[in-house]
């Protein structure tokens, strides 16, 4: 089993974009979530983002869009065509449409849109949701004290809502979760699935990959989901977990073949 299989273009690529998204990320530091948390009681059963809302600047969201659409033009010139069709589609109309769509993770919205306008599949949904990303860090930056104090009653990230599929095992063997979203990470026990709660250690069980003893995926057999389990402690550099859910792309793919990911119902 070779270790990656995540393309070293595509992680290059990735890696352009997240330094593209770090000064985004000074220019939302400000990012307003109207209620603030402050003035609501927070809740642990629903995602932060289900429970404020993000005042989101039309025109910094399209030129967020605009500088990723300038990127990969840089790295790809044949989506040139693509990228300007994008381009003279947008305006603040409907980058308004596109950020509550892509906060929905609406698939199907952006599937539709890349027909209606004749694009590439990925392209409006990678658009909308990398432009989006520096608004959902800071919003999982500014609350984290909120949900790593308590427990998250509820079976997805506890900032922005995206499935949980990543964590680390860290000190004396705790495990964390983390989103490759929005960057939060919170703590869970060992023995318990991420997706259905279940901690029946009679159908929780783990997958070893061959070669490879530093990862893991955890899965569960009351609901068929999984999640990778990595051990980086001893590693040199400790991936971002964007970088983190990349490089373990062929874990994904270990588990999916295994039957995992899909829901029983
Ligand atoms: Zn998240
Ligand atoms: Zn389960």
């Amino acid at each position: 089993m070779t270790i990656s299989v995540a393309s070293t273009e595509y992680l290059d690529l990735q890696k352009k974009i997240n330094s593209l998204q770090a000064s985004w990320m000074e220019k939302t530091s400000s990012v307003i979530f109207e209620p603030a948390i402050q003035e609501i009681s927070y809740r642990n059963d629903i995602p932060l983002i289900a429970q404020t809302n993000l005042k989101i600047d039309e025109n910094q969201y399209l030129s967020f869009i605009k500088e990723l659409a300038e990127l990969l033009n840089e790295q790809h010139s044949k989506l040139n065509n693509q990228m300007n069709s994008v381009l003279n589609l947008l305006n603040t109309e409907l980058a308004t449409v596109w950020i509550n769509q892509a906060l929905s993770l609406n698939h199907l919205y952006f599937n539709q849109f890349a027909k209606d306008f004749d694009l590439e599949e990925w392209i409006p949904f990678f658009l909308a949701e990398q432009a989006l990303r520096p608004y959902l860090k800071n919003l999982s930056i500014q609350y984290k004290e909120n949900y790593s104090n308590q427990s998250v009653e509820f079976f997805g990230c506890p900032s922005c809502g995206e499935p949980v599929r990543l964590g680390r095992i860290k000190d004396e063997g705790q495990k964390i979760l983390h989103c490759p979203r929005c960057h939060a990470d919170w703590h869970e026990k060992r023995l318990k699935c991420s997706h259905c709660g279940n901690e029946d250690h009679e159908t929780l069980s783990y997958l070893t990959v061959e070669e490879d003893s530093t990862n893991q995926i955890h899965v569960c057999k009351e609901c068929n989901g999984y999640v990778k389990l990595i051990d980086d402690r001893e590693a040199l550099e400790k991936l971002d977990p964007t970088m983190l859910d990349l490089t373990t792309i062929h874990l994904d793919y270990i588990a999916q073949q295994k039957g995992y990911g899909v829901s029983k119902e």
